[in-house]
């Protein structure tokens, strides 16, 4: 039940993320299907995505921060946990009492995780990240041959897997993404053997040569479009809504909200909804084509003026008048307009409306057990 002083909505339908999960995993074939949860599940929440990709058989989750690991161990006490972001100073011990896996990106980090395994005496898991092109994390290909020779480093530990990411796996002809394999392969060919990951969600949709032996969906479990110009066949996860605080009709010429930047061309019946800005709506939907609307039924109602902080106005001209009452709840993402059209309008992309929604909705998860 909604609390009647809830000005907005989020519903999270688990059902959804769990049948984008295996979906993947069916295209993934033999390779492991881990899950990508950093960023609190791309804002749908870490702890629910992660139990809930559980049930599927998902045992290894990818998070971006040491806290977020914390988080994630709490309710999914047998799951493997590694760590993006990789090893800042001081935090090995920080790992080992969570019990997550650090993602090493650079000698130093090798260095300092190594060093740690051998004070405790124990061979710790970790992943080594050979960076093939984003240069943002990752060994470079001079310094991944160099740790080759590094019998000493490469023993004190557990490299349970070697790792790279894509630049450019969401651009279908992009060439540089073969490139990267062929990097991949060639500089992996010098570690110890352990198994192989580098595709995220574009990559895993993009062929089975990027697949390996472990995949690391994110954007397609919560159902956002991975590659540009293709259909979207993942199942939408989200949907977000508003309230309508007040209804009222404004004169031909008069003028809505915020720097006067909405006009009413003829007599115009508007609703006021209680979601702004501030809610994840982004301000850049406001204007004259974004092509932002909310959805009563299946009627469309354009955003109309600017987006405030906790409010937008709407206009109702194609909305059967019976339709609308106040304090009745419109449709602002969802199935008629998903996260990537709205991050469009937004001149964004899926990952960022995701991942900025709900500070300040209720929320609702759909097919939670347990
Ligand atoms: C975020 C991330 C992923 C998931 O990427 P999507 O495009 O959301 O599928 C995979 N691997 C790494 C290293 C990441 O940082």
């Amino acid at each position: 039940m909604t609390r009647p002083e809830a000005t907005g909505r989020l519903t999270i339908d688990l059902t959804a993320l769990r049948s984008n999960y295996r979906r993947l995993a069916v295209m993934a074939g033999n390779a492991e299907t881990a899950g990508v949860i950093k960023a609190d599940g791309y804002g749908i929440g870490a702890t629910e995505a992660a139990q809930a990709l559980s049930l599927d058989g998902c045992r290894t989750f990818f998070v971006a921060t040491p806290d977020e690991a914390r988080d994630v161990r709490a309710c999914v006490p047998e799951a493997v946990i590694y760590v993006l972001d990789g090893l800042l100073p001081g935090t090995a011990p920080v790992f080992a009492e969570i019990d997550a896996r650090p993602v090493l990106g650079s000698m130093p980090e090798i260095e300092n995780w190594a060093g740690w395994c051998k004070a405790e005496n124990t061979r710790f898991a970790a992943a080594i990240h050979i960076d093939t092109g984003m240069n943002r994390l990752g060994l470079s290909p001079g310094e991944t041959i160099a740790l080759a020779t590094r019998d000493d480093l490469l023993r004190s530990f557990d490299p349970a897997l070697v790792m790279s990411h894509l630049a450019c796996a969401d651009e279908p002809d992009n060439p540089m993404t073969q490139r990267q394999a062929e990097m991949f392969d060639e500089l992996r060919s010098g570690l110890p053997v352990a198994p192989a990951s580098l595709a995220n969600s574009a990559g895993i949709l993009a062929s089975p040569r990027y697949h390996y032996d472990l995949v690391r969906p994110g954007i397609a479990l919560y159902g956002g479009a991975a590659r540009v110009g293709e259909t979207n066949t993942m199942d939408g996860v989200v949907r977000l809504e508003g309230r309508i605080a007040q209804l009222r009709t404004v004169k031909a010429g008069a003028t809505i909200g915020y720097g006067a930047a909405g006009r009413a061309a003829r007599d115009t019946p508007i609703a006021t909804v209680t979601i702004g800005y501030a809610d994840g709506f982004f301000r850049t939907l406001g204007g004259c084509d974004t092509g932002a609307a909310a959805y009563i039924g299946d009627y469309r109602a354009p955003l109309i003026g600017r987006v405030s902080m906790d409010l937008i106005t709407i206009d109702l001209s194609a909305v059967p008048p019976g339709l609308v009452e106040r304090g009745a709840m419109v449709e602002l993402i969802g199935p008629h307009a998903g996260v990537d059209d709205v991050a469009a309008g937004a001149g964004t992309i899926g990952y960022e409306v995701l991942t900025s929604l709900g500070r300040r909705v209720e929320r609702h998860y759909l097919g939670r057990e347990a």
